[in-house]
């Protein structure tokens, strides 16, 4: 197995996926050259919403690192930051964009045309340290943007409270005014509504999709995950509604004819943590032996529902929820959400993949480990890093998951 590879895609609807990123970055550098603001600014807040009801253009630089990934442009990016002092033991995707926006950006070998440079910076108003630390070192780069700060409270999301709720609809509306006056474009609120109603649309074909990874066969696999792109850039547009429309459509229809994604799957997987965005080749190997990741914690990220009666209340408890597998969750809910998932899709083992540059997420995983197997689900811990592939070791990784797969075949009759 290469350290670095793809995975394989089945579904139709999966191999349009390179042309939907390729328009998404199209329409970014063409908002630039019109004139209209980019705004940059993490996943899960409810500022997509506002900018594309105000015709302004989201751009999100967390989802730019795993666009580097596939592209093979980690190494350079990585260099070019610790280069500049920052420890190799930091997130990712902190490394990895500002590498970018210090090396390549801008230059002649950047994928999709690169990042256009923003107008205007959303830190995240939560989230990780990490996360906030890279909005930092972004306004510091770019302090031409105009910044928005909003003063969210951290809350996990079972302790949001109505005095939680009544703060951040304030500052919503404090992020509106900011908005028009430095774009000079008055919100709709009608269109807001609209907006609002395509991301609470997209949002339940999300789970309707991920919903039909509990037929037995699975008619889709993590290797299609990549999917997800839609729900981060998109929500909030017919066009991730239309997407994700015809994605459901082609599972349903498989569902129904029992086409599964493999064969003949005989063990069914949970994978914790973040994949290994430069080596989703990794499903491939499970594959092959039967295996097959039908549930993941990060696709979780996406299960809410927005009320498009009332934009400003709901895009603010979408903002105050935002990273839900991270800060605004405790572990036990985390726990519970693991649990759940892997009851609800029939698992037969667990993947936990201890990941070196995320600690919130792999924050808990022995706990998990151990509920797990009070549950009989077997689960193997896996060492590697979202991003960065210098920590993942190809024969380590083979050693422990051919012993874990050899013992999960047996238990069901099979054998390797
Ligand atoms: S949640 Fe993990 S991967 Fe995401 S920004 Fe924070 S440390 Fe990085």
């Amino acid at each position: 197995m290469e350290k670095s590879s793809k995975s394989k895609k089945r579904l139709n609807t999966a191999k349009e996926l390179p042309l939907i990123i390729a328009e998404y970055y199209q329409e970014c550098h063409e908002a630039k050259k019109e004139g209209r603001p980019v705004g940059w600014m993490p996943p899960m807040n409810g500022g997509i919403e506002l900018f594309y009801a105000m015709g302004l253009q989201p751009v999100f630089p967390e989802n730019w690192s795993p666009v580097c990934a596939a592209f093979g442009l980690t190494h350079k990016n990585f260099e070019v930051c610790e280069g500049m002092g920052y420890s190799r033991d930091l997130c990712g995707y902190l490394r990895n964009i500002i590498g970018y926006v210090h090396g390549m950006m801008g230059g002649p070998d950047n994928p999709l045309g690169g990042l256009p440079e923003p107008d205007i910076i959303l830190p995240p108003q939560g989230g990780c340290s990490p996360v906030m630390k890279i909005f930092q070192a972004l306004m510091r780069r770019f302090p031409q943007a105009r910044t928005f700060y909003a003063d969210m409270p951290q809350v996990a999301i079972e302790n949001i409270r109505d005095h939680h709720m009544n703060y951040a609809v304030f500052e919503m509306k404090r992020l509106v005014n900011f908005l028009e006056e430095v774009t000079g474009r008055k919100l709709d609120y009608d269109r807001l509504k609209e907006v609002v109603r395509l991301s609470d649309k997209a949002c339940e074909l999300w789970d309707e999709i991920m919903s039909y990874r509990r037929f037995i066969p699975t008619p889709i696999s993590a290797s299609e995950i990549g999917i997800m792109f839609v729900m981060v850039t998109r929500q909030g547009t017919q066009t991730a509604v239309d997407y994700l429309t015809r994605v459901r459509d082609e599972l349903k229809e498989r569902a129904e004819q029992k086409v599964g994604i493999l064969e003949n799957e005989k063990v069914r997987l949970f994978w914790d943590n973040i994949p290994l965005w430069y080596n989703m080749g990794l499903f491939n190997y499970f594959e092959k032996m039967g295996g097959v990741v039908v549930a993941e914690t990060y696709s979780a990220a996406w299960s809410l529902r927005l009320d498009a009666d009332n934009p400003m209340e709901t895009l603010a408890r979408k903002t105050l929820t935002s990273y839900p597998l991270v800060s605004c969750v405790s572990i036990k809910k985390r726990k519970e959400m693991v649990l759940k998932a892997c009851r609800e899709y029939a698992i037969d083992g667990a993947i936990l993949h201890r990941n070196k540059s995320c600690v919130p997420i792999t924050l808990g995983q022995m706990d998990i480990k151990r509920e797990l197997e009070e549950m009989d689900i077997p689960a193997l811990i896996i060492d590697a890093d979202h991003m960065d592939d210098r920590n993942f070791s190809t024969a380590q990784f083979q050693t422990r998951a051919d012993a874990f797969m050899e013992m999960l075949l047996s238990r069901k009759g099979y054998s390797l």
